[in-house]
């Protein structure tokens, strides 16, 4: 591999491949590696190199059904990167898996894991079923059988699995128990988001909105806007848009909308967030809640706010509705809510960005933390967790914003070519194993 820089746009072109379509949101983050490729003149034998997914396993899960019948389900786990570390990913369980999805889930955790300079590389996983159909004890027997079939790949060295769509802390338990077993002694370090109890850290539930709130803060304080009376807009209302709006309130802001699948909220005066989380805790939505005027899903977007915080879902703000947005910062606490389509618009409009790979990286920083305490053996107070948080979050967001400003780009890309420029270099200081 040679490691000299040369403009590369033509290889780049030509070497594209198909393997995700152009609706597919992930698509749209490859492309955008690619303009940030180009922008950092990247060495095309380097560019092959980071555009190929290190490994890629399909496996095949029999379970017995409650009923005693049998049935195999699919699953998948692809190491993107590993070269600054020990891979790094969520497993989904969901019907929509795919090896493609995986494959562009995993590169985007390598680029997320390299903005917050973390050792760690990208993996991601999954399982095409549908949870909503599975008792407890079927989820358990797939999480034990997945495990058991790509144990060869997991290891705290090696991969290290979280939770992520319709998987959670008690399948973590789980994946920790069964590699615990085969290797005969407990390894807790081999996952990340297990409960507290078992070598899970303290702030690791608060950790995507925390960061949320870290770089919005600070994103305010670059473009000279106040903190105090300054309005924000919450799409979903789950882990990260829950804690981010209660962080930002408690921070100064006004939180004039929330929303989650069942409806959305509105007082432009201020909505009371520990009150909202009481009535998802009793009510599961809210739907119900009645302290507050109910809008449509579609307006929490383009409501009259300066900030906007999209936390459910990706390839929410599209061409269709980003003319209509007033917010004048944009954090993006889901992965993918923008396409790319819309970011164009949004640049025009000159929204300051906080991305998705940056934005919503708290989660993956205090997993890191996580994976230090178990090795370590040695378990941090919150506070301490939460400071360390804060050191990272602004650190990576001042790197972002002086790599947009030298290379005179918006932020996604900023972010892209941090993450980038992190992972190349260190291919160029390992150089080529023959
Ligand atoms: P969650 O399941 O806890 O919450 C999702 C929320 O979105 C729920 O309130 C749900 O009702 C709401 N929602 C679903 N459809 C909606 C719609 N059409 N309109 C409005 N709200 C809708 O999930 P989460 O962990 O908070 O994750 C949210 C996003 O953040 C996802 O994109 C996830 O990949 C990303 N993310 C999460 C973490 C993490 O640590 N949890 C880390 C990084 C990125």
């Amino acid at each position: 591999m040679s490691t000299t820089s040369r403009p590369s746009q033509l290889l780049i072109r030509q070497e594209k491949d198909t393997f995700l379509n152009e609706e597919n949101p992930f698509e749209a983050m490859m492309s955008r590696f690619d303009y940030a490729a180009q922008r950092l003149s990247l060495d095309p034998g380097l560019y092959k190199v980071l555009r190929s997914p290190e490994k890629q396993i399909i496996v095949s899960v029999p379970i017995h059904r409650d009923s005693g019948e049998v049935e195999v389900y699919t699953g998948y786990r692809v190491l993107y990167n590993t070269s600054r570390g020990p891979a790094k990913g969520g497993i989904r369980f969901d019907m929509n898996v795919t090896l493609d999805e995986v494959k562009a889930l995993a590169a985007w955790m390598t680029w997320k894991c390299a903005v917050v300079n973390i050792p760690f590389g990208g993996s991601k996983g999954g399982v095409i079923c549908d949870p909503a159909t599975l008792s407890n004890a079927e989820l358990e027997r797939i999480t034990r059988r997945y495990t058991s079939a790509i144990i060869e790949t997991l290891g705290p060295d090696s991969d290290v699995p979280a939770p992520d769509v319709n998987t959670n802390e008690r399948m973590m338990a789980w994946i920790m128990d069964t590699y615990s077993m085969h290797k005969r002694h407990t390894v807790t370090a081999v996952v990340t988001g297990k409960p507290v109890e078992m070598g899970g850290s303290l702030g690791r539930r608060e950790a995507t909105g925390r960061g949320c709130m870290i770089v919005t803060r600070e994103m305010l304080k670059k473009v000279g806007m106040p903190i105090i009376g300054t309005r924000v807009a919450v799409q979903g209302f789950g882990n990260v848009g829950s804690i981010a709006a209660q962080l930002m309130e408690e921070l100064g802001l006004t939180v004039v909308a929330v929303s989650d699948k069942s409806g959305a909220l509105y007082n432009p005066k201020g909505l009371r967030i520990k009150e909202l989380q009481q009535h998802v805790k009793q009510h599961r939505f809210l739907s119900e809640y009645k302290g507050a005027d109910h809008i449509t899903h579609d307006e929490v977007l383009t409501v009259d706010c300066d900030v906007l915080v999209p936390a459910a879902l990706e390839n929410v703000i599209t061409s269709h509705n980003a003319r209509d947005i007033k917010a004048r910062i944009i954090c993006e606490g889901a992965n993918g809510p923008t396409t790319a389509n819309a970011d164009k618009i949004l640049e025009e409009k000159g929204v300051f960005l906080i991305p998705d790979i940056l934005a919503n990286a708290g989660g993956v920083t205090v997993s890191y933390f996580e994976w230090v305490q178990d090795r370590g053996g040695y378990f941090w107070d919150e506070e301490t967790v939460n400071r360390r948080l804060e050191t990272i979050m602004v650190r990576s967001f001042q790197e972002v914003i002086a790599k947009a400003e030298k290379y005179k780009v918006n932020t996604r890309i900023a972010s892209y070519i941090v993450a980038i420029d992190r992972v190349a270099a260190m291919h160029r200081l390992r150089g080529m194993y023959a």
